[in-house]
């Protein structure tokens, strides 16, 4: 079966887990640092914080910027669950964002003027124009699951360049992975030292008082990550480049071998002066259940991104509904993200290509 993503691992990483193995530190030793330091360097943030989960990342990220009750959480309904669950984790309040279906973003002229914080996910790895934002909210948080290595006019996506806090996630089926892992990067001081102290119980030490001594005045979570999956984050963050490269040559071909078929409706490109991260390749297909069928069948997966969240059970009992996401409901019905990962070769592609084709026939 081609799977829709998949992680690529190299010797040179396996090497890197080994040998933080055979060494002192498993966990809470130099490989976070140095994994924190490579994501600086490559974003530009002057900050960087790892976290065991890109979902603990984004739950790092509402507890710094002081989000909880009172508060309302704008965020996109077409994104992973994690990017709402995460206010409701901290009792803030959510609103979803209609998508804008010339990009699958929220609309960010649609950003109530009300609300306190924004979780804008860069959707399938498109940055979302944050410079088009009426009104920016006291908190801004990139949602960045999707695109690392993505770039915009004004930098890497990381940078912080229009926001308070990135969230990346290393997932086995993101750009690069940790087995699980995640990131916040920001450029705030402030930020950072309450993000360090949530990550570990809310611990912060007081040697003042004595060499063992320390305190916890607002709970935190064991949300770290470990040495050994660190290391396996820098060793693949050395191939970022390339991975996120080949994506693009991935897209670029889908495009030219799926132009002349008119049923379909392919994922937007990125405008000029940004970088595509291709997290996903999401078509809009008619029948969308039976071209899935069939793809099963030639031995391709696929997968729906997403399941709008208002719609999953925890969310339709707290009262939202598909009211108001008339954009977001059109490109649910439709959308199918199809193979998309650095591994897939010119002849896989060419045969989910076929299988597509006959599938509409
Ligand atoms: C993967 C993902 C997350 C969560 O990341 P985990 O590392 O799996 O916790 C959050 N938001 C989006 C949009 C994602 O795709």
């Amino acid at each position: 079966m081609i799977p829709y993503g998949r992680q690529h691992i190299d010797d040179d990483d396996i090497a890197a887990v080994v040998q933080v193995m055979k060494g002192d530190w498993l966990t809470q030793g130099p490989h976070i640092a140095e994994f924190e330091d490579s994501i600086r360097g490559l974003t530009g943030a002057r900050h960087a914080v790892a976290f065991s989960s890109g979902t603990a990342a984004l739950h790092g990220a509402m507890h710094a910027a002081r989000i909880g009750p009172g508060n309302l959480v704008a965020t996109s309904p077409l994104s992973f669950a994690a990017s709402a669950n995460a206010a409701l984790y901290v009792g803030a309040d959510v609103t979803f964002v209609d998508i804008d279906p010339s990009t699958l973003n929220l609309d960010p002229t649609a950003v109530p003027d009300h609300a306190d914080a924004l979780v804008a996910v860069h959707y399938a790895g498109l940055p979302v124009d944050l410079g088009a934002l009426q009104r920016r909210p006291r908190v801004v948080i990139e949602d960045a699951a999707h695109a690392l290595g993505a770039h915009t006019p004004s930098g890497p996506v990381g940078n912080c360049s229009d926001s308070d806090m990135c969230c990346f996630s290393f997932h086995p089926v993101k750009a690069v992975t940790t087995g699980e892992g995640g990131m916040v990067t920001t450029n705030s001081e402030k930020f950072a030292e309450r993000l360090v102290a949530f990550r570990h119980h809310g611990i912060r030490r007081t040697p003042d008082v004595a060499p063992w001594s320390y305190d916890i005045a607002e709970l935190g979570y064991n949300y770290r990550l470990t040495d050994i999956q660190a290391a396996l984050g820098t060793s693949q963050l050395t191939k970022l480049d390339r991975f996120v490269e080949r994506r693009n040559e991935i897209a670029a071909r889908y495009r030219e071998m799926l132009h002349d078929l008119t049923a379909v409706t392919l994922p937007p490109a990125a405008p000029d002066g940004t970088r595509h991260a291709y997290h996903l390749f999401p078509l809009r297909v008619p029948g969308r259940a039976e071209v899935h069928a069939h793809l099963v069948e030639r031995g391709v997966a696929t997968q729906v991104h997403y399941i709008p969240t208002y719609r999953l059970t925890a969310y339709a009992e707290r009262g939202f509904t598909a009211a108001g996401h008339p954009a977001t409901e059109d490109a649910y019905e439709h959308l199918l993200s199809i193979p998309m990962y650095p591994d897939l070769t010119t002849g896989e592609q060419s045969l989910v290509v076929e299988a597509i084709r006959e599938a509409l026939r």
